[in-house]
């Protein structure tokens, strides 16, 4: 069965999902399109150690209410007959039961969840030896696309718009995604 790596943040979860709570946390008033590098801190006026502390102290609390992103759960569940789903994400391995909780809450199946605390990605998509990556961080599509050569999908955000090779295809919803493997008879 072919395999498929998947990053959670911004791939799973809704590309809006830190926008509110950092709205909230730091009374500004920013949308997502202001977050235009991969740094949130870039995006306003923060000492990036006090949004770090910030953020360790409410890393559960966003994972939890994070939406899922568009249609993914439904898509997922088509795959999961045709495919391992390898969930690959930078989270800390600390907060692997309130990431797998959503999962099942969501409804949406997973084979593994693999929290590596790093966003170097390229080691451990190997080593599980994925066919397909779903990316929303720009250097790591490109990373895994050129040291592994698989194709990687790019889920379209305000910090990943820069060109891309033709390995990786950017795509803005999950229904893409799922026609991307329909037409490309990834299976
Ligand atoms: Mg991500």
């Amino acid at each position: 069965m072919r395999k498929i790596g998947i990053d959670i943040d911004g791939t799973v979860t809704c590309t809006h999902a830190l926008t509110p709570h950092i709205n909230e946390a730091f009374n500004v008033e920013l949308t997502t399109e202001d977050f235009v590098t991969y740094d949130l801190t870039k995006a306003f006026d923060v000492d990036p150690d006090e949004f770090s502390v910030w953020w360790k102290a409410n890393e559960l609390r966003i994972y939890e209410a994070s939406p899922v992103h568009t249609t993914a759960q439904s898509v997922l569940q088509r795959w999961n007959d045709q495919f391992e789903l390898h969930y690959i994400s930078a989270r800390p391995e600390a907060t692997y039961a309130t990431t797998k909780r959503w999962f099942q809450r969501h409804d949406i199946p997973f084979d593994a969840i693999h929290l590596i605390g790093s966003h170097y990605k390229v080691n451990e998509a190997k080593r599980l030896d994925v066919d397909l990556f779903l990316e929303d961080k720009y250097d790591n599509a490109i990373d895994l696309n050129e040291t592994l050569g698989i194709p990687v999908l790019l889920f379209d955000a305000p910090w990943n718009r820069k060109p891309l090779p033709k390995g990786v295809t950017r795509v803005y919803n999950w229904n893409e995604a799922n026609e991307w493997i329909r037409t490309k008879r990834l299976q």
